[in-house]
């Protein structure tokens, strides 16, 4: 009897939910018409998913549907937000500040201004992930444009305080974006109340579907500056041109209505199943250590450690468990994780950490057989390796 699979990568996509399924489906076949079409029947269809959609996403963070331009998902979103804000204000000043765990889609769009001429400030992290706020203040200058700070991070779960970023950022005149991707339906976002002008959103990284997201642009009197990446149609209000994708639009909506359904509820049993998880691999295997902070976190991640066992090892051994060593992203590219390296550790801690990323689909059971099955094969990796603690 072959053993079920079990889905503990949660960070690096969800599964899309049925009801999601469910609104999408008519919008492939019966209802597939382009939205831009302003003649018939078919497109006003299309257009009106689209703003139900709009409509869904905004109400989960509480913000006017219009500060929503769609995109192809939070790396887009991230783009635009750092090139279009850059671009946008060139006049004004050279200067992004961001910091050192951020996802790649931060990171590489910095670099590539970098190459156009903008200076950007990388800041540091302390073992638990938290950037330091005062070295935030320090590095304001007159010609900062832009502060970007993820809400949560994809590989640790550090929650970041946004709220505090964005009282300094306000008071220095300077615009704050942060991606959400992960944060999104997990944790609650009450983007104004933070005062955060733009955020990053994705579908899939909560339960809705793959290659739709959006960026939120606070509405502001003038308007916060920004050039598009993608020109053409004007669609978007002229930020993000190209045929609107009707269904993914349709099922981000509907995957936010049931994530502000249930976020609460779902926190804490996410929450409860990874401290079961903790609670038991520490019980069964001696000499780990959680990675990033214990308070400010994710409900479903844990990053841990395995001192000895080094992770790709770790994660072929348990073929039946569905793990990663970091980033998704990056994980085709076998680098140690800069998260890892960001908080202070050492490049053998670094390449024996495994993350777990719990979700709404997993049970006790699948707790319960994982942190058997992750006990056995770490005894048997560090027998191998000769490790005997
Ligand atoms: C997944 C993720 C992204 C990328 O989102 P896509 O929609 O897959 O492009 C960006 N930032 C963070 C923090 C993520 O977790």
């Amino acid at each position: 009897m072959s053993t079920p699979l079990i889905y503990m990568d949660h960070h690096a996509t969800t599964p899309v939910a049925p009801e999601v399924f469910q609104a999408m489906q008519p919008y492939f076949t019966t209802d597939f018409g382009n939205a831009a079409s302003k003649t018939h029947v078919f497109g006003w269809k299309a257009e009106a998913a689209v703003e139900v959609g709009r409509e869904q996403v905004a109400a989960l963070l509480g913000i006017a549907p219009e500060s929503l331009i769609f995109t192809s998902g939070a790396t887009e979103s991230n783009n635009l937000a750092l090139f279009g804000v850059a671009r946008a204000l060139k006049e004004r000043g050279n200067h992004l500040i961001t910091v050192a765990t951020e996802h790649n889609s931060i990171l590489d769009p910095c670099r590539a201004l970098e190459e156009e001429g903008f200076r950007v400030t990388y800041l540091p992290v302390n073992s638990k992930g938290h950037l330091d706020l005062n070295a935030l203040k320090d590095s304001l200058t007159p010609q900062t444009l832009l502060v970007s700070v993820m809400a949560a991070n994809n590989e640790i779960g550090t929650l970041a305080p946004m709220k505090e970023i964005a009282a300094m950022t306000r008071e220095a005149g300077v615009l704050l974006h942060s991606d959400a991707a992960q944060a999104v339906g997990k944790v609650p976002l009450p983007v104004e109340e933070w005062g955060v002008d733009l955020m990053s959103f994705t579908a899939h990284k909560f339960y809705g579907p793959k290659g739709i997201g959006a960026l939120y642009v606070a509405l502001r009197r003038p308007a916060i500056p920004l050039k598009p990446l993608i020109w053409g149609g004007g669609h978007e209000r002229g930020m993000r041109s190209g045929t609107l994708n009707v269904p993914g639009m349709v099922g981000m909506g509907r995957a936010a209505q049931l994530a502000q359904d249930a976020l609460e509820a779902a926190g804490k049993r996410v929450a409860k199943l990874r401290d079961e998880l903790w609670q038991g691999l520490q019980n069964k295997i001696p000499h780990i250590s959680i990675n990033g902070d214990t308070e400010q976190r994710l409900p479903g991640n844990l990053n841990i450690c395995f001192q000895g066992v080094p992770s790709e090892k770790l994660l072929m051994a348990l073929k039946e468990i569905a793990l990663s060593a970091g980033s998704a992203c990056t994980s085709d590219k076998p680098q140690p994780s800069h998260v890892l390296k960001a908080l202070g550790m050492d490049d053998a801690a670094v390449r024996s950490s495994i993350r777990f990323g719990l979700g709404r689909t997993n049970t006790a059971e699948e707790v319960a057989y994982t942190v058997n099955r992750v006990a056995e094969a770490v005894a048997e990796i560090r027998a191998q390796e000769g490790i005997d603690f």
